[in-house]
């Protein structure tokens, strides 16, 4: 089926305590590739955003005390479901983000149910295991790990299915329960998702979706019964809900967005520092929160990297969405198309960078089985760059690259490009691209990111903890760390000797 066959999706319910739930109330959603309506899609109120929370709250005193062997077996039945339902679901992500169907049947559901493998392993092999500290030979302290109770979600848009996989598998294994949001641009993921984890024997209650906007978000952050927030999406959305949720004293993951380097150092292989580049600025359309949009080029390399840049950018084929050899989408939704379309012009106009390739438009010619009606823009590259430059210091979160040259002729040069690729208020990720390994561990180590690569980008496995620093974020997702953040700890100190605390008084 063809970007242009996007199949009418039915009206699309809240999902509580196990239930589809409809409401009279609804918003659309439409295909990014084509601007026609996917589907209708049920708007929460107040009272379902209660009842998603209240069965939460009626589903926790079961599953927070179901031994985690048993919580890891139910979770990898819905892994097998998700791997079975790969293609369906990727599907279902291309017509609604416009992502390609080579990027979404090979990176969304894949990366989304890794997590969700990672985390029921590690349960059922420990990791809830708390620890225990001999204190004197009648006296012990146990440490243990306890879940938080009902956590909300809180999706973007760019990775719907996987949002809300890196959120529920490690919230869900470590015995919570929780209310998801996805973004109200990319909501069709979610029933299916709740469908498979009923299907796989996940309780009623344990997984609940709740559709809107974000004052939806807004009222879920401050649900007095919400024990902690997990928020993926933009720096200024964040920073309103760590606020709403500090008055409540919950628990947060932030993971927000970026304007990361990628560093690309003067004895680089130009074809892979070239790869790397495009990668970091053009899959997913740009539409990833860890591209490497500043791009800091060696004037010694300069040339040899734009005139490979130049003829590499004819491998970004836009197309028919469903076709495998197309590998670039339209953005999102009209409203990110009209701030990238900005973002360029303003490149342009006011900037006045050096526009290397692209610009403002379309991909030109637009191929056939594109329809203009969709929000695409091309792929663009803007060389020259200053670091003032609002192109350069905005996330424009679009195929924006801005290529930002440095002077490596003199010995101290790393320095300056240092301070100057740490020169933002984000530090979500950064790369460097070297033939030298002791080089890469010396300018990794002094960059301010949470999530850095060394001659590659953008890979970001399940056994991966990841969060920004600075503006970009609190907390990590992944790994064996991206566990803790879904638990709070409980010491008890055991007395075994007679009379432990009574002696005090005894001696008065
Ligand atoms: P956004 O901040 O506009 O929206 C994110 C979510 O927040 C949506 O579900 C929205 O409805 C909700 N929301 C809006 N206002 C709210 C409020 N006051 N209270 C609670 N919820 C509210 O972000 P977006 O445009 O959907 O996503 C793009 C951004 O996400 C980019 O900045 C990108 O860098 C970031 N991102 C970060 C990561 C990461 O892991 N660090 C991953 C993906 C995307």
């Amino acid at each position: 089926m063809g970007l242009t066959q996007s199949p009418p999706y039915e009206k699309q319910p809240l999902y509580i305590a196990g239930q589809r739930h409809q409401l009279q109330s609804t918003f659309t959603t439409v295909n990014p590739a084509n601007n026609e309506p996917l589907a209708e899609v049920s708007q929460a109120d107040p009272s379902a955003i209660d009842a998603a929370v209240e069965a939460g709250q009626r589903a926790f005193p079961s599953w927070s005390i179901t031994s985690p062997l048993e919580r890891s077996r139910i979770l990898l039945r819905a892994v097998h479901l998700l791997r079975a339902r790969n293609d369906d679901l990727a599907r279902i992500e291309t017509h609604d983000t416009g992502k390609p169907f080579s990027e979404t049947s090979t990176v969304d559901v894949v990366t989304g149910a890794d997590v969700l493998q990672f985390y029921a392993n590690l349960i059922a092999a420990g990791g809830l295991d708390g620890d225990t500290t001999p204190l004197r030979p009648d006296a012990y302290i146990s440490t243990t790990k306890a879940p938080l109770g009902v956590c909300a979600g809180i999706g973007a848009w760019n990775y719907p299915i996987q949002i809300a996989l890196w959120k529920s598998a490690p919230c869900l294994a470590a015995g919570n329960c929780m209310v998801y949001k996805p973004s109200e641009f990319t909501p069709l993921h979610a029933l299916q998702l709740a469908e498979i984890y009923t299907e796989a024997g996940l309780p009623p209650g344990v997984f609940n979706v709740v559709h809107g906007a974000g004052d939806v978000g807004a009222r879920l952050t401050s649900h007095p019964s919400i024990a902690k927030v997990s928020f993926t999406g933009q720096v200024s959305t964040g920073s309103k809900v760590a606020s709403a949720a500090a008055a409540g004293m919950k628990a947060v993951t932030m993971e927000l967005g970026g304007k990361s380097p990628c560093v690309i150092l003067p004895d680089a292989a130009v074809e892979l520092a070239v790869d790397g580049a495009m990668m970091a600025n053009f899959f997913s359309s740009g539409q990833v929160c860890t591209n490497g949009t500043r791009v800091f080029v060696p004037q010694s390399l300069l040339p040899a990297f734009q005139t490979r840049l130049l003829q590499k950018m004819s491998d970004i084929r836009p197309g028919d969405l469903m076709d495998p050899n197309t590998n670039f989408g339209p953005l999102v939704s009209k409203p990110h198309w009209e701030k990238v379309t900005a973002y360029i012009r303003h490149g342009i106009e006011t900037d006045k960078a050096t526009l290397l390739y692209g610009g403002l438009g379309a991909p030109s010619p637009l191929p056939p089985a594109c329809r203009k009606e969709g929000y695409w823009v091309r792929p663009t590259v803007f060389t020259d760059c200053t670091d003032d430059m609002l192109i350069a210091t905005e996330e424009i979160f679009g195929p924006v690259m801005t290529i930002l040259p440095y002077d490596d002729s003199h010995p101290a040069y790393l320095t300056t490009l240092i301070a100057r690729a740490n020169a933002t208020p984000m530090g979500l990720a950064a790369g460097v691209f070297t033939a030298d390994l002791a080089l890469a561990h010396q300018v990794v180590g002094a960059l301010e990111a949470g999530i850095t690569w060394v001659n590659t980008w953008g890979e970001s496995p399940a056994e991966m903890p990841v969060g920004g620093w600075k503006k970009s974020g609190l907390g990590v997702e992944n790994g064996r760390r991206g566990l803790e953040a879904w638990v709070r700890h409980k010491s008890t100190l055991v007395e075994m000797a007679r009379g432990g605390s009574g002696t005090v008084f005894a001696k008065l």
